[in-house]
């Protein structure tokens, strides 16, 4: 991807980090420094580079799971939208979709049940006080976090990892080209209600709507690159 630099290289999975990132931690860290001073400033900036480093070892998750059935990625780039692993090819049996897309969510659900366990362990070893101390708030609400990050990536439609994992259960049962296009309109469709919870719900929720036109975006696209294959087969 341009406009990215390379920050690290783990298993031969070269990490990067877009321009748009690093303006995006600027701006994380001014915003919390004209409210909670430069102490303020330091913690915003770690909870969301302790974020950034679950949303990359989703991507990990995808990457390895991909390599377990011969497909390699040769990049992962870290976005303020999220992360994107780019995988050589798309796997094309339904099963190895359905492991590979299923595997980033996963990664999420292991390190929220870390969380959660070393915070409950602090918690009944040190008692309330603890409970309130900055480290296991910080614990806490990146635990919560990775139960969105969970609960988001699982909404059945494209570009989340929830929509492959619809693609592949269907294309189980019927043709590729048919499955990615019911998953698509059951997407585009959830895109709508969003839409429309999003303009009409008191109060609106700019949000929401933006996921929505996300979400339409990315089944449209899906659904092309679908009839593109289906083509040059
Ligand atoms: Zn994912």
């Amino acid at each position: 991807m341009r406009s990215s630099i390379k920050i690290a290289s783990v298993f031969g999975i070269d990490v990067r980090i877009h321009l748009t990132f690093l303006l995006f931690l600027v701006w994380i860290w001014f915003s919390y420094y004209q409210v909670a001073g430069f102490a303020g400033a330091v913690q915003g900036v770690l909870f969301i580079l302790a974020l950034f480093l679950c949303v990359l070892l989703h991507e990990f998750g995808h990457a390895f799971a991909a390599r377990g059935f011969g497909i390699m990625t040769p990049d992962i780039t870290l976005l303020p939208i999220g992360g994107v692993a780019r995988l050589n090819r798309i796997p094309d049996k339904p099963r190895q979709e359905l492991i590979v897309a299923i595997a980033g969510p996963i990664v999420n659900v292991v390190i929220a049940a870390i969380l959660i366990f070393v915070i409950h362990r602090s918690a009944t070893l040190e008692q309330l006080e603890y409970l309130e101390s900055p480290r296991i708030e910080l614990l806490a609400k990146l635990a919560s976090v990775n139960v969105m990050l969970v609960l988001f990536n699982l909404i059945p439609a494209f570009p989340m990892d929830g929509g492959r994992v619809l693609r592949a259960l269907l294309a189980m049962a019927m043709p590729y080209a048919r499955a990615t296009q019911i998953a698509a309109w059951i997407g585009q469709g959830l895109a709508i209600i969003f839409g429309v919870i999003g303009l009409f719900g008191h109060p609106s929720n700019p949000l929401l709507i933006f996921i929505a036109f996300f979400i339409f975006a990315g089944a449209q696209q899906e659904a092309a690159m679908a009839r593109a294959k289906e083509g040059s087969r």
